[in-house]
């Protein structure tokens, strides 16, 4: 017996409302956009969630608050092609680093907000992600997923009658320890048509170079999947994240 008998991977194609909380505008399309919108397909509920306003995302100096209302058109066409019924946008600055109490009580809730089945966001614990927001994100994410169903935290959100709640699956994406493939290969065109909407960080100059390599890793996932193309996901309960050294 394996700690997978006692307490399954989640199936995440069961999943019906579905949270996604990503550091910036483009994550969730990049790195799961073709598994949300089969999800989308089969009438889950998508919300995205946007912790920073995307406002550092440029290589040359520009003004923060026209690119990050740049960037929430962007999302806003991207999530459209994906099937993204709602958006919060919680306004971090992107140059700054994030305060992890302020981002953990944000999620907590937004979780007890939207209620959510399934959470999704990067994965903090990617061996070589040097960006603070990703990293801080994905651990507040993973944080908010053990406490949102705990009343004593965050309580003033219960006082406001922000009920305690818990979800059943936390997904990490961007992850070099993938226990899940989902096939992507009819939602394909679509998930590249939505990361193609985020001009201002796939222009024409770099799109070919991007698209190839997003194509030759989702065939990658694909072999290991006996489909054309996928994408790699760990898909963990909140079971799984806490002093669980069999995970
Ligand atoms: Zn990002």
């Amino acid at each position: 017996m394996t700690i997978y008998d006692l307490m399954p991977i989640p199936q995440l194609l069961d999943a019906k409302r579905v949270l996604c909380v990503q550091p910036h505008p483009d994550d969730m399309d990049v790195s799961c956009g073709g598994t949300l919108a089969r999800l989308a397909d089969q009438g889950a509920e998508i919300t995205y969630v946007t912790v920073t306003d995307g406002g550092a995302g440029s290589p040359v100096r520009t003004s923060e608050t026209e690119l990050a209302a740049l960037r929430r058109q962007e999302q806003a066409a991207a999530g459209a092609i994906i099937g993204v019924k709602d958006y919060e946008w919680l306004d971090f600055p992107d140059r700054a680093l994030l305060d992890p109490a302020q981002v953990q009580d944000a999620v907590i809730r937004a979780i007890r907000t939207h209620r959510p089945d399934t959470l999704v966001t990067v994965d903090p614990w990617l061996l070589y992600e040097s960006h603070p927001a990703h990293r801080t994100v994905g651990q507040c994410v993973a944080a908010a997923a053990m406490f949102s169903g705990m009343p004593n935290i965050s309580p003033e959100q219960s006082d406001a009658g922000l009920l305690p709640h818990t979800v059943e699956r936390v997904v990490f994406t961007f992850t070099a320890n993938a226990n899940t493939q989902i096939d992507v290969t009819t939602t394909w065109e679509r998930k590249m048509q939505a990361i193609a909407a985020h001009k201002s960080q796939f222009p024409e100059s770099t799109w070919s170079m991007y698209q190839y390599y997003f194509q030759s890793q989702a065939q990658t996932a694909g072999a290991r999947a006996g489909c054309a193309l996928a994408e790699n996901l760990r898909v963990l309960s909140p079971l799984h994240l806490h002093c669980n050294t069999d995970v």
